[in-house]
């Protein structure tokens, strides 16, 4: 047999191997076509990479048996299937997970799977920090912001099964607390770091390859994008990737709202409502959810109770009121929980079941909200302890 390609060129051991991970099935065909892969092995080829990748999980090409050896080799020579490296893992002690990760140009992001007893949760990021300026986010207040690749997206979910060992066949290190159901990661939500919206084409690509039936096959309907409320990119959402919807909603008048999630400034709660009634495929089964954290003395009166389901009257959703997580300097308090009990009574009432969202993770600074916080309080006890 011929070699597949001419000798590598001398600049191309420098240049850093490009990850398999999170390309599409076309770019997947380029890849191989570089290699010199004649076209007609070119949709077989990426059948068996695709399968290997997404359904088993494999971290390297010399597992893939099914692909000529030499195939193999040179595959290894120009590409990885390598994920984010972990620089921690914290556990907490109701069994959440939070990894923070490190990207390729060092910088840092957080990964949380929630495990319950039929189901596990992964929460990704979207981006290394956060354009936005929420007031209550820690995430806003970093100054360092990139998008994620859909690699680094994708990357997250493969990491998080190789961790707690969901692949066929594999098993995890430590099973406290996971799940009992054959699949240890059920659901995937966008609510870590960043503001997916912002990062729009990798984050659909990302979602894409996660909903891929011969692939991670997770459905649309287990993945649920959250975002601020940019509200130009919430119908094109709908279309390209389709996924669940969550709204950052925190606030229902203006002027609050303002405060709290400034975005809200370019695009007001009564343009947000409109884009959400217009969300693609609604209905009592696909509801979106309404994201509420609450604020002592801030957002959470009765009356604000009342103005909330009053505005979602029309649509068909869930809402959540998410105790606030605090962050070391952050200029607001958790609501007392008598009042939280008294606001959820209310939209209760109104017909939305269990709307509390129970805090996770909060011993490890895993819960929403709290993202990096840990981490950049590990860094500034190292640097103590570097200059001492
Ligand atoms: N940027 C997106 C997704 C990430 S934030 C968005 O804003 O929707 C995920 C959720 O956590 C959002 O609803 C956000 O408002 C909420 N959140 C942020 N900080 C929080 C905190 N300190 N306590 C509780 N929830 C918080
Ligand atoms: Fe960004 Fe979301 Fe945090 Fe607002 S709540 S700063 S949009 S991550």
């Amino acid at each position: 047999m011929t070699a597949l390609m001419d000798p590598v060129p001398l600049h191309a051991e420098i240049s850093p191997k490009e990850c398999l991970v999170g390309l599409d099935r076309p770019a997947l065909s380029e890849r191989l076509a570089g290699l010199g892969v004649p076209e007609r092995q070119q949709r077989m080829r990426v059948r068996q990479l695709w399968s290997w990748i997404y359904v088993r999980g494999a971290t390297n090409f010399e597992r893939m048996t099914d692909i000529a050896k030499e195939l193999r080799g040179t595959l290894d020579t120009h590409f990885t299937l390598t994920r984010p490296e972990i620089v921690t893992e914290q556990v907490s002690v109701d069994g959440t997970r939070k990894w923070l990760l490190r990207l390729d140009d060092g910088k840092e992001v957080e990964t949380v799977y929630i495990p319950e007893e039929d189901r596990g949760t992964l929460c990704i990021s979207s981006q290394v920090g956060c354009t936005l300026n929420c007031t209550f986010c820690h995430t806003g207040t970093q100054r360092l912001v990139r998008n994620l690749t859909a690699s680094e997206i994708v990357g997250q979910i493969m990491l998080a099964r190789d961790r707690i060992g969901d692949w066929p066949g594999a098993a995890p290190e430590d099973p406290t607390g996971l799940p009992n159901g054959e699949r240890k990661i059920t659901n995937v939500v966008l609510m870590g770091m960043g503001e997916p919206l912002y990062n729009f084409d990798n984050v659909r690509d990302a979602c894409v390859i996660a909903a891929d039936g011969e692939g991670l096959s997770l459905s649309k309907r287990r993945i649920t994008l959250s975002t601020s409320g940019i509200v130009p990119e919430i119908p094109r959402w709908g279309e390209e990737a389709g996924t669940m919807l969550a709204i950052s909603l925190h606030a229902v008048r203006d002027a609050l709202r303002d405060e709290l999630v400034p975005i809200n400034k370019k695009w007001p709660i009564a343009d947000l409502m409109d884009a959400c009634r217009a969300y693609p495929g609604l209905s009592n089964a696909k509801r979106i959810t309404f994201e509420y954290v609450m604020l002592k003395d801030v957002n959470d009166s009765i009356a604000d109770a009342k103005a909330l389901v009053k505005l979602l009257a029309k649509i068909p959703a869930k809402i959540n009121l998410i105790p606030f997580n605090p962050w070391p300097g952050a200029p607001y308090e958790c609501s007392d929980w008598e009042q939280i009990e008294k606001f959820a009574e209310v939209v209760n009432r109104a017909g939305y079941a269990s709307p509390v969202r129970s805090p996770r993770g909060r011993d490890i600074m895993a819960a929403c909200g709290q993202l990096k916080s840990a981490s950049l309080k590990q860094r500034a006890s190292e640097r103590l302890a570097a200059t001492a």
